[in-house]
């Protein structure tokens, strides 16, 4: 559309530029001091009649000088202006004619100064003369003024056009950048829903896995600890059997809400199975993550919880592990994690247990009774 409507303002500026570069000033200059020609020319004639001397004609002279020299300047000026000159083609013959009628005038003047009977003949000529020029220069006169009402009318409709111009370009550029916004937020919606789970509204595996690489690095780099909590809720299954599956999903929204409370806004909150989640705490130590650990553990059992007015309880065990440095891969920390977590489960759920992975030279004095050694689990 704009490529179209600069199309046409183009060539409408082309085919206008010959009237638009027109300045008629000097020209309509030309016109008016040659229309002031008449009346000095009426007055000398009227002089020379009323007494044929030397000094009157000497004034007819003059002002004869001076209706060529304008009439001249007049028609110099309407070359210059094809298109005006091709208007007023028709006043050609007046102006010929005009300028011979000049010649004779000043001829029979000279005559008359010798033979006063001549001054009757002179006079009619005279008026010619006169009605002639005041014919010709008005008629000129209205042909420059709308040639200029012509130049204002395409300077208005170019201004017009360049405004529309101005404002198709303008809402092209807005139409493109709400194309532009809604395609981001759309992405964003889309990879909001590949991270989230739709249940909870919590991050997924496929978003955690990613996370902890991440993490994981950044605590390699700067010799952070970093901590990981698996979750899993207790004798979930009956809840679900006695209560139904939306009651079900109602715990696991409860469950979500706290443990959204309860982490830090730098911690990574998943859910990664069923009624399992993980917490990827990044430079939390083995005591503060084991902390956390007991306050969500703590939280999740007084959560009060009904169904049709009857109360219940859901507990949940937790499996913790620190890595003190970063050294760790996601994948060791997750199963150090989950076994924890059945060690949790195997000694009577609703409780925290902890192993952390075993070092060389360790940097850390363990301080869970169920820490085993790395190296060990993985053979
Ligand atoms: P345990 O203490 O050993 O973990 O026992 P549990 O019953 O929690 O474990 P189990 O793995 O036997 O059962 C998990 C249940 O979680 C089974 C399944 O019906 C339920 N579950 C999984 N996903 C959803 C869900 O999206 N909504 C609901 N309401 N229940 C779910
Ligand atoms: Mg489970
Ligand atoms: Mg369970």
């Amino acid at each position: 559309m704009a490529i179209g409507t600069s199309l046409l303002v183009g060539y409408y500026v082309y085919t206008a530029r010959q009237q638009l570069g027109t300045d008629y000033t000097a020209l309509v200059g030309d016109i008016v001091r040659a229309q002031q020609t008449t009346p000095q020319l009426d007055h000398a004639l009227e002089s020379f009649i009323d007494e044929p001397i030397l000094l009157h004609l000497g004034q007819i002279h003059h002002t004869l000088w001076l209706s060529e020299k304008y009439l001249d300047h007049v028609r110099h000026g309407l070359n210059q202006h094809p298109q005006l000159h091709r208007d007023t083609a028709y006043l050609e013959e007046d102006f010929a004619l005009l300028s011979k009628q000049l010649l004779e005038l000043e001829e029979r003047a000279k005559a008359a100064l010798v033979d006063r009977s001549l001054l009757p003949e002179l006079q009619r000529l005279s008026m010619d003369i006169e009605a002639t020029m005041a014919w010709a220069y008005s008629e000129l006169n209205t042909a420059v003024h709308s040639a200029a009402g012509r130049q204002r009318l395409i300077m208005q409709r170019l201004s017009w056009a360049v405004t529309g111009l101005v404002v198709t370009v303008m809402l092209i550029a807005l139409a493109l950048l709400a194309a532009v916004l809604r395609l981001q937020s759309q992405r964003n919606t889309l990879k909001m829903l590949m991270l989230t789970d739709e249940l909870t509204g919590l991050y997924n595996r496929r978003h955690l896995v990613d996370a902890a690489s991440r993490e994981l690095n950044d605590a390699k780099r700067h010799q952070q600890p970093l901590s990981l909590l698996l979750l899993d809720l207790d004798y979930f299954k009956h809840v679900n059997d006695t209560y139904g599956h939306p009651c079900g999903d109602d715990v696991l929204r409860k469950v979500s809400q706290q443990l959204r409370r309860i982490s830090r806004a730098t911690d990574i909150v998943a859910r990664i199975g069923g009624e399992e989640f993980c917490l990827l705490m990044p430079n939390t130590t083995v005591n503060d993550a084991e902390s956390v650990a007991e306050r969500i553990r703590h939280a999740i059992a007084l959560e009060p919880l009904s169904h049709l007015n009857t109360p219940f309880q859901q507990t949940v065990s937790i499996g913790v592990t620190t890595s003190i440095d970063g050294m760790h891969s996601f994948e060791q920390l997750y199963s150090l994690a989950d076994q924890a977590l059945y060690q949790a489960k195997a000694l009577g759920r609703d409780r925290v247990e902890s192993i952390h992975p075993s070092y060389p030279f360790p940097a850390s004095q363990p301080n869970d009774t169920h820490q085993q050694s790395f190296n060990t689990l993985t053979g």
